[in-house]
């Protein structure tokens, strides 16, 4: 049997996962790289997306390799882009389509009416899509397998699998080799995961919905064992030569001792300069020094909001000092702070924006990123977007079945407020480079009303900037998939 994956854009971790379990099942893989040139998180231009889509290549490169089963793993986000690629395929062949991922563990019962859709895998995979495949290779119905949707003559049926794998060493090693094949310009940056799950419960994030249809048994989060994650670094940094690192674990430093002795051990056997997520309550003086001592350079730091209200709505239990503490602890080492912020908030108004914007100044990490809110389905935000007015029940259904407007940005209807918001994430990403006299100013003249709003710009300079930092891969990355893609 021959499985296909087909992403668009970045490196998703999850499926290199799959795709040892499937190799281990003797299931040949191989993975499309979509690198939708024009129409990305950085760079949209349609004309010139349109121009250089490649759905024509997908469909050349499909019909060359002829596989058995064709593989998407989603999030929200991506559902425009799934569903064009996926009814392109429909149109040439009947090669049955299998959709993971997040999302689609979200709404299951909502992916499987998609014509396109003839499978839906619901929880984690790793054990399930090996028996999946296995019963397409006899033609059998997946009746057994719990976590799979299908149809029989057109009705759908199926499960949510609620279980969780345990013991994550008993993965094989990811199989990176996948990913490397088709996007060869970028193994400068290694990327992995030593972890799943989160103990908090922010009401915007996956770990909500996920820890709420968990079936409670053993840990939501769970960890490889050291041994494990420092032999698959050292494989690969003998194979791939990697200069960087980032760990992408939700949480990793809530792990206390997992993550103090990964990083002990880091630092005798890979020490390789990266990159960590963390949430503000792991930073303490000593995690601040073990970080630096093990390279760390960078952490980006959750922050959402400062308001009370927002903090509540978030379901974020830090405070400000908390976050100042560990800002500093980082900074004391020569770590920098990139601090998460979101904007459009149910409920936002200005002020709640400038009270963040305030904090900030005071704070002073390295520098800011504000992001628009998006609404994943199911998770308890919706609730209260809902109530508040936000959403509408109608916005409600479109979030669940993917209809999105494709940035996944839903405001709050009310066009002149979400000008000012938009040009108050402006603001609030200038925060760690202004006076307090200087923001006090702004918000007295409510500049949110009548500056221009250049809140992407600071986004674009943000990244641009990048290139000048010696470990950060990302300015480089996206110059060397257009370069490469542009060519060949
Ligand atoms: S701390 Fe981060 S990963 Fe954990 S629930 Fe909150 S947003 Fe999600």
């Amino acid at each position: 049997m021959k499985a296909l994956f087909i992403i668009p854009e970045v490196e998703f971790l999850g499926i290199e996962v799959l795709s040892a379990h499937l190799k281990k099942h003797n299931i040949e893989t191989k993975l499309i790289f979509d690198p939708v040139l024009f129409d990305d998180m950085f760079l949209r231009v349609p004309t010139l997306a349109k121009r250089f889509d490649y759905g024509k290549t997908i469909i050349r490169k499909l019909e060359e390799y002829k596989p058995d089963v064709v593989l998407f793993s989603l999030v929200s986000d991506i559902m425009p882009w799934f569903r064009k690629r996926a009814q392109q395929i429909r149109s040439i062949s009947k090669v049955p389509i299998i959709v993971g991922g997040i999302h689609a563990t979200s709404v299951p019962e909502l992916l499987i009416e998609l014509p396109y859709v003839d499978y839906v895998i619901a929880g984690e995979g790793d054990e399930t899509l090996p028996r999946l495949i296995e019963c397409i290779k006899y033609e059998k119905m997946p009746i057994d397998i719990r976590g799979v949707y299908f149809k029989i003559n057109g009705e759908a049926k199926g499960s949510v699998n609620n279980a969780l794998i345990q013991d994550l060493s008993s993965h094989p090693m990811p199989d990176k080799g996948l990913y490397y094949d088709a996007a060869p310009w970028s193994t400068k940056e290694y990327n992995i995961i030593t972890s799943r799950g989160c103990p908090n419960r922010c009401t915007f994030c996956h770990n909500n919905l996920e820890a709420r249809i968990w079936d409670k048994q053993g840990s939501f989060v769970r960890h490889r064992s050291v041994d494990n994650v420092i032999e698959e670094l050292i494989q690969s940094k003998l194979k791939y030569k990697f200069t960087t690192m980032r760990f992408w674990d939700d949480n990793l430093l809530a792990l206390r001792n997992f993550s103090h002795d990964l990083l002990e051990e880091y630092t005798a056997k890979v020490r390789v300069p990266f990159r960590i997520c963390v949430h503000p309550n792991t930073i303490t003086k000593e995690t601040a020094k073990l970080l630096a001592k093990a390279g760390c350079w960078e952490v980006e730091m959750g922050i959402q909001t400062t308001d009370s209200n927002g903090r509540r709505i978030c379901g974020r239990n830090e405070n400000n000092q908390m976050i100042r503490d560990a800002v500093h602890y980082l900074k004391d080492v020569g770590v920098r702070t990139l601090a998460d912020c979101i904007t459009y908030l149910p409920g936002d108004s200005p002020r709640n924006v400038y009270v963040t914007a305030h904090d900030i100044v005071d704070i002073k990490p390295y520098r800011v990123i504000a992001y628009s809110l998006r609404y994943y389905p199911r998770t308890d935000i919706i609730q209260t977007a809902l109530e508040k007015g936000v959403l509408s029940q109608k916005d409600i259904d479109n979030i669940e079945h993917g209809y999105y407007d494709g940035s996944m940005k839903l405001t709050s209807h009310d066009k002149k407020k979400d000008k000012m918001l938009h040009r108050l994430a402006g603001i609030l990403m200038m925060s760690p480079h202004l006076s307090k006299s200087a923001l006090q100013s702004m918000e007295d003249y409510h500049m949110e009303k009548w500056m221009p709003d250049i809140s992407e710009i600071i986004q674009f300079l943000n990244q641009a900037r990048s290139i000048f930092d010696k470990h950060h891969d990302v300015a480089r990355s996206f110059r060397k998939r257009y370069f490469y893609y542009l060519t060949h």
